[in-house]
Protein backbone atom coordinates (compact mmCIF):
# COMPACT_ATOMS: atom_id res chain seq x y z
CA UNK A 1 0.00 0.00 0.00
CA UNK A 2 1.27 3.59 -0.66
CA UNK A 3 0.70 6.31 1.61
CA UNK A 4 0.47 10.13 1.26
CA UNK A 5 0.50 11.98 4.36
CA UNK A 6 -2.08 12.61 6.46
CA UNK A 7 -3.99 9.89 5.98
CA UNK A 8 -4.23 8.23 9.16
CA UNK A 9 -4.95 9.43 12.46
CA UNK A 10 -2.59 11.25 14.86
CA UNK A 11 -1.82 9.31 17.92
CA UNK A 12 -3.67 10.39 21.66
CA UNK A 13 -1.89 11.37 24.18
CA UNK A 14 -3.03 8.26 26.09
CA UNK A 15 -2.01 5.82 24.20
CA UNK A 16 1.52 7.19 23.39
CA UNK A 17 1.72 7.11 27.28
CA UNK A 18 0.84 3.19 27.35
CA UNK A 19 3.43 2.59 24.37
CA UNK A 20 5.86 4.41 26.26
CA UNK A 21 5.13 2.11 29.37
CA UNK A 22 5.60 -0.86 27.21
CA UNK A 23 9.23 0.21 26.12
CA UNK A 24 10.30 -1.57 29.40
CA UNK A 25 9.59 -5.27 27.86
CA UNK A 26 12.03 -7.38 27.72
CA UNK A 27 13.11 -10.31 25.32
CA UNK A 28 10.50 -12.92 27.15
CA UNK A 29 7.72 -11.72 25.45
CA UNK A 30 9.01 -11.59 21.78
CA UNK A 31 7.11 -14.48 20.84
CA UNK A 32 3.74 -12.65 21.90
CA UNK A 33 4.66 -9.87 20.23
CA UNK A 34 5.27 -11.00 17.19
CA UNK A 35 1.99 -12.99 16.74
CA UNK A 36 0.20 -9.41 17.49
CA UNK A 37 2.87 -7.99 14.66
CA UNK A 38 1.05 -9.97 12.20
CA UNK A 39 -1.72 -7.99 12.28
CA UNK A 40 -0.11 -4.80 10.79
CA UNK A 41 0.80 -4.28 7.14
CA UNK A 42 3.92 -2.97 5.65
CA UNK A 43 3.44 0.66 3.76
CA UNK A 44 5.23 2.53 1.73
CA UNK A 45 6.29 6.02 1.45
CA UNK A 46 6.90 7.48 -1.77
CA UNK A 47 9.40 10.73 -1.00
CA UNK A 48 10.45 11.03 -4.45
CA UNK A 49 13.86 10.16 -4.83
CA UNK A 50 13.61 8.04 -1.81
CA UNK A 51 11.21 5.38 -1.08
CA UNK A 52 10.78 4.77 3.12
CA UNK A 53 9.35 1.42 3.42
CA UNK A 54 7.49 0.26 6.72
CA UNK A 55 7.99 -2.68 8.07
CA UNK A 56 5.77 -3.51 11.77
CA UNK A 57 8.27 -4.89 14.04
CA UNK A 58 7.47 -6.27 17.93
CA UNK A 59 4.12 -4.43 19.13
CA UNK A 60 4.23 -0.99 17.91
CA UNK A 61 7.80 -0.24 16.31
CA UNK A 62 8.74 0.02 12.90
CA UNK A 63 11.59 -1.10 10.74
CA UNK A 64 12.10 1.59 7.86
CA UNK A 65 14.06 -0.12 5.00
CA UNK A 66 15.51 3.71 2.52
CA UNK A 67 15.99 2.65 -0.92
CA UNK A 68 17.59 4.50 -3.23
CA UNK A 69 15.08 4.60 -6.13
CA UNK A 70 17.96 5.29 -8.48
CA UNK A 71 20.63 2.77 -7.72
CA UNK A 72 18.29 0.41 -5.68
CA UNK A 73 20.55 0.26 -2.77
CA UNK A 74 18.70 0.34 0.44
CA UNK A 75 19.59 0.57 4.06
CA UNK A 76 17.73 -0.67 6.95
CA UNK A 77 17.09 1.67 10.45
CA UNK A 78 16.76 -0.74 13.39
CA UNK A 79 16.16 -3.81 12.04
CA UNK A 80 14.81 -6.12 15.05
CA UNK A 81 12.99 -8.67 13.21
CA UNK A 82 15.86 -9.54 10.59
CA UNK A 83 14.01 -12.57 9.09
CA UNK A 84 11.49 -10.23 7.62
CA UNK A 85 13.98 -7.82 6.22
CA UNK A 86 15.87 -10.28 4.24
CA UNK A 87 12.49 -11.23 2.79
CA UNK A 88 11.16 -7.68 2.03
CA UNK A 89 14.90 -7.03 0.20
CA UNK A 90 14.14 -10.10 -1.72
CA UNK A 91 10.81 -9.40 -2.40
CA UNK A 92 11.64 -5.78 -3.62
CA UNK A 93 14.18 -6.38 -5.72
CA UNK A 94 16.84 -3.63 -3.94
CA UNK A 95 20.32 -4.24 -2.21
CA UNK A 96 20.82 -4.29 1.35
CA UNK A 97 24.22 -2.22 2.18
CA UNK A 98 23.78 -0.44 5.68
CA UNK A 99 22.10 -1.04 8.69
CA UNK A 100 21.40 2.13 10.58
CA UNK A 101 20.94 1.69 14.70
CA UNK A 102 19.31 4.39 17.11
CA UNK A 103 20.58 2.96 20.02
CA UNK A 104 21.10 -0.50 22.06
CA UNK A 105 18.15 -1.19 23.08
CA UNK A 106 17.35 -4.40 22.54
CA UNK A 107 13.58 -3.59 20.60
CA UNK A 108 15.97 -1.46 18.11
CA UNK A 109 19.63 -3.11 17.96
CA UNK A 110 18.89 -6.99 18.71
CA UNK A 111 18.41 -8.51 15.49
CA UNK A 112 21.59 -6.89 13.92
CA UNK A 113 23.62 -10.19 15.14
CA UNK A 114 21.57 -12.22 13.29
CA UNK A 115 20.89 -9.83 9.93
CA UNK A 116 24.16 -10.11 9.70
CA UNK A 117 24.53 -13.59 9.67
CA UNK A 118 21.43 -13.84 7.38
CA UNK A 119 23.41 -10.69 4.97
CA UNK A 120 26.80 -11.02 5.28
CA UNK A 121 28.94 -8.27 4.21
CA UNK A 122 26.77 -5.27 5.82
CA UNK A 123 27.91 -1.92 7.48
CA UNK A 124 26.51 -1.55 10.43
CA UNK A 125 26.44 1.82 12.11
CA UNK A 126 25.43 3.22 15.68
CA UNK A 127 26.96 5.28 18.37
CA UNK A 128 26.96 3.15 21.23
CA UNK A 129 29.63 0.07 21.41
CA UNK A 130 26.79 -1.42 23.16
CA UNK A 131 24.84 -2.32 19.79
CA UNK A 132 25.49 -5.60 18.19
CA UNK A 133 27.33 -6.69 15.06
CA UNK A 134 28.70 -3.08 14.77
CA UNK A 135 31.20 -2.27 12.15
CA UNK A 136 31.03 1.41 11.79
CA UNK A 137 31.15 3.66 14.98
CA UNK A 138 29.44 6.93 14.12
CA UNK A 139 29.52 10.42 16.03
CA UNK A 140 27.66 13.95 15.68
CA UNK A 141 27.75 14.42 11.92
CA UNK A 142 29.51 11.57 10.47
CA UNK A 143 28.41 11.01 6.78
CA UNK A 144 27.56 8.01 4.36
CA UNK A 145 26.02 7.07 1.39
CA UNK A 146 22.95 4.65 0.64
CA UNK A 147 23.34 5.23 -3.43
CA UNK A 148 22.65 8.06 -4.18
CA UNK A 149 21.33 9.42 -0.84
CA UNK A 150 23.09 11.15 1.77
CA UNK A 151 23.25 10.42 5.64
CA UNK A 152 23.96 12.59 8.09
CA UNK A 153 24.41 11.41 11.52
CA UNK A 154 23.19 13.62 14.67
CA UNK A 155 24.22 12.84 18.34
CA UNK A 156 20.94 12.72 20.53
CA UNK A 157 22.26 11.80 23.65
CA UNK A 158 19.13 11.24 26.64
CA UNK A 159 17.19 8.35 26.24
CA UNK A 160 20.79 6.58 25.68
CA UNK A 161 24.14 8.19 25.91
CA UNK A 162 24.81 6.91 22.82
CA UNK A 163 21.47 7.94 20.65
CA UNK A 164 21.76 8.94 16.82
CA UNK A 165 19.23 9.89 14.88
CA UNK A 166 19.46 9.92 10.60
CA UNK A 167 19.06 12.34 8.69
CA UNK A 168 18.51 11.37 4.91
CA UNK A 169 18.73 13.29 1.96
CA UNK A 170 19.19 13.27 -1.52
CA UNK A 171 21.40 16.48 -2.85
CA UNK A 172 20.30 18.78 -5.18
CA UNK A 173 16.73 17.74 -4.92
CA UNK A 174 13.95 19.55 -4.27
CA UNK A 175 11.80 16.71 -2.31
CA UNK A 176 12.04 16.70 1.51
CA UNK A 177 14.42 15.00 3.65
CA UNK A 178 13.72 12.18 6.38
CA UNK A 179 14.53 11.89 9.45
CA UNK A 180 14.73 9.00 11.78
CA UNK A 181 14.54 9.40 14.95
CA UNK A 182 14.50 6.13 17.27
CA UNK A 183 13.68 6.70 20.93
CA UNK A 184 14.30 10.23 20.89
CA UNK A 185 11.37 12.26 19.29
CA UNK A 186 7.88 10.49 18.71
CA UNK A 187 4.96 11.84 17.54
CA UNK A 188 3.76 14.55 20.52
CA UNK A 189 6.25 13.20 22.20
CA UNK A 190 10.02 11.88 23.56
CA UNK A 191 11.46 9.14 25.03
CA UNK A 192 12.40 8.64 28.55
CA UNK A 193 15.38 9.90 30.15
CA UNK A 194 17.07 6.75 31.07
CA UNK A 195 20.79 7.76 30.41
CA UNK A 196 20.51 11.95 30.10
CA UNK A 197 19.50 14.84 31.56
CA UNK A 198 16.43 17.65 30.77
CA UNK A 199 19.36 19.80 29.26
CA UNK A 200 20.67 16.66 27.05
CA UNK A 201 17.08 16.26 25.53
CA UNK A 202 16.52 20.21 24.98
CA UNK A 203 19.30 20.10 23.05
CA UNK A 204 18.45 16.85 21.00
CA UNK A 205 15.12 18.62 20.05
CA UNK A 206 15.41 22.25 20.04
CA UNK A 207 18.72 22.78 18.91
CA UNK A 208 19.85 19.65 16.55
CA UNK A 209 15.77 17.95 15.67
CA UNK A 210 14.57 21.16 15.96
CA UNK A 211 16.85 23.13 13.58
CA UNK A 212 16.00 20.65 10.87
CA UNK A 213 14.27 22.03 7.51
CA UNK A 214 10.57 22.77 8.33
CA UNK A 215 9.58 19.95 6.02
CA UNK A 216 11.56 17.26 6.89
CA UNK A 217 9.61 13.97 7.89
CA UNK A 218 9.98 12.28 10.78
CA UNK A 219 9.76 8.85 11.44
CA UNK A 220 9.89 7.41 14.70
CA UNK A 221 8.67 4.41 16.50
CA UNK A 222 4.83 3.68 17.04
CA UNK A 223 1.74 4.74 15.42
CA UNK A 224 0.56 6.35 13.33
CA UNK A 225 2.89 5.07 10.34
CA UNK A 226 2.82 8.42 8.60
CA UNK A 227 5.47 10.25 9.44
CA UNK A 228 4.93 13.66 11.27
CA UNK A 229 7.15 16.87 9.82
CA UNK A 230 9.65 18.63 12.54
CA UNK A 231 7.54 21.80 11.64
CA UNK A 232 4.06 19.84 12.66
CA UNK A 233 5.94 18.67 16.26
CA UNK A 234 6.54 22.06 16.52
CA UNK A 235 2.84 22.49 17.01
CA UNK A 236 1.82 19.95 18.98
CA UNK A 237 4.79 18.43 20.71
CA UNK A 238 4.80 19.60 24.42
CA UNK A 239 8.52 18.28 24.55
CA UNK A 240 9.32 20.76 21.60
CA UNK A 241 7.25 23.81 22.97
CA UNK A 242 8.63 24.27 26.31
CA UNK A 243 10.05 27.76 25.15
CA UNK A 244 6.11 28.85 24.58
CA UNK A 245 5.06 30.49 28.21
CA UNK A 246 1.63 28.37 27.58
CA UNK A 247 3.49 25.07 28.35
CA UNK A 248 5.52 26.64 30.71
CA UNK A 249 2.81 27.95 33.40
CA UNK A 250 1.36 24.13 32.38
CA UNK A 251 4.55 23.01 34.43
CA UNK A 252 4.49 25.86 36.55
CA UNK A 253 8.22 26.84 35.65
CA UNK A 254 9.39 29.62 34.08
CA UNK A 255 12.35 28.47 31.57
CA UNK A 256 12.89 26.18 28.66
CA UNK A 257 15.28 23.32 30.51
CA UNK A 258 13.65 23.13 34.05
CA UNK A 259 9.84 22.99 31.50
CA UNK A 260 11.37 19.74 30.06
CA UNK A 261 12.21 17.93 33.13
CA UNK A 262 8.47 18.70 34.73
CA UNK A 263 6.45 17.75 31.88
CA UNK A 264 8.81 14.86 31.20
CA UNK A 265 8.18 13.68 35.35
CA UNK A 266 4.19 14.45 34.51
CA UNK A 267 4.42 11.71 31.58
CA UNK A 268 6.29 8.92 33.55
CA UNK A 269 3.77 9.31 36.35
CA UNK A 270 0.51 9.58 33.53
CA UNK A 271 -1.31 6.55 34.59
CA UNK A 272 -3.64 5.44 30.96
CA UNK A 273 -7.27 5.65 33.19
CA UNK A 274 -8.98 2.30 33.47
CA UNK A 275 -12.71 1.92 33.06
ZN1 LIG B 1 14.94 2.72 23.72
Amino acid sequence: MVLGRGLLGRRSLAALGAACARRGLGPALLGALLHHTDLRKSLTVEQGAMKVELLPALTDNYMYLIIDDETKEAAIVDPVQPQKVVETVKKLGVKLTTVLTTHHHWDHAGGNEKLVKLAPGLKVCGGDDRIGALTHKVTHLSTLQVGSLHVKCLSTPCHTSGHICYFVNKPSSSEPPAVFTGDTLFVAGCGKFYEGTADEMYRALLEVLGRLPPDTEKYSVGEPTVPSTIAEEFTYNPFMRVREKTVQQHAGETEPVTTMRAIRKEKDHFKVPRD
